[in-house]
């Protein structure tokens, strides 16, 4: 095979592999964002109920204070019934008045704690459901990863064995320009040329878009044993054998 072949062969088992890692690579990246976002939820569930608790406890104390309250004044108004005289009578009616107003402020504040709690329940009930809803979907991000596993294990490993082979086959001094070259465009170590306009005779790189000169594409044509790279983006340039077979000037 001309090495431009060869070349194209790895180029196109690079692309195979790294579209399957970045299947697996998404799904793990999909369950350790689910399983952050419940934990976040569930430590928020947990204030909540802190909340909660503590609105309760103070509703039940502020009750308890109005009770002993409205037992203190039935207390006073029998002690009225049993008075000597106007002075003490008056006193125990002044009493009774202040000791009214602070049951009204115990109440107020009673019933204020009771909405607040009222609220915190409303907002941990959903929490809750929220929380149920998102463990359902840890699981299924779970799952999705173990298939990803078990399904790619297998292929990964073949493929790569696949890809390693295709890289051995090739001139060292080639094979490391192509490494280099894919370390500096994200693994795209190669580009193929698009034609653009078959009459004008013009081409482009798909890696950049730039346009290339009917020279470097009748190089490609002809040297299938060299490296021809784009002058813009550095890339290795192939032609589709589609294409090479439409251009070719025995046709
Ligand atoms: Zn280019």
């Amino acid at each position: 095979m001309p090495l431009q072949e060869d070349l194209r062969q790895l180029f196109l088992l690079d692309q195979q592999l790294r579209g399957m890692r970045s299947r697996l690579d998404s799904a793990t990246t999909r369950h350790q964002r689910q399983l952050k976002k419940l934990e976040q939820s569930n430590r928020q569930k947990s204030e909540l109920a802190d909340q909660y608790k503590q609105a309760q406890v103070k509703v039940t104390g502020l009750e308890k204070q109005a009770a002993e309250i409205e037992q203190r004044i039935t207390t006073l108004r029998e002690q009225m019934n049993t008075v000597k005289n106007h002075k003490e009578y008056q006193a125990l009616v002044v009493e009774v008045n202040t000791i009214k107003v602070e049951k009204g402020k115990s109440e107020d504040q009673a019933l204020e704690h009771m909405t607040k709690a009222e609220t915190l329940k409303n907002e941990l009930d959903a929490i809750t459901a929220d929380v149920l809803a998102q463990e359902k979907l840890v699981v299924v991000a779970e799952n999705e990863v173990k298939t990803c596993r078990a399904e790619l294990g297998k292929q990964l490993d073949e493929l790569t064995a696949k890809r390693d082979l295709a890289a051995q086959e090739l001139p060292t001094d080639v094979r490391v320009t192509f490494e280099r070259i894919a370390v500096l465009h994200d693994g795209d170590a190669m580009a193929h040329i698009i034609l653009e306009d078959r009459k004008n005779m013009e081409y482009s790189c798909s890696g950049c878009y730039m346009q290339q000169p009917i020279e470097r594409v009748s190089a490609l044509m002809s040297r299938g044993s060299q490296i021809t790279c784009c002058a813009s983006c550095g890339r290795i340039l192939y032609l589709e054998p589609e294409l090479k077979e439409a251009i070719s000037p025995t046709k």
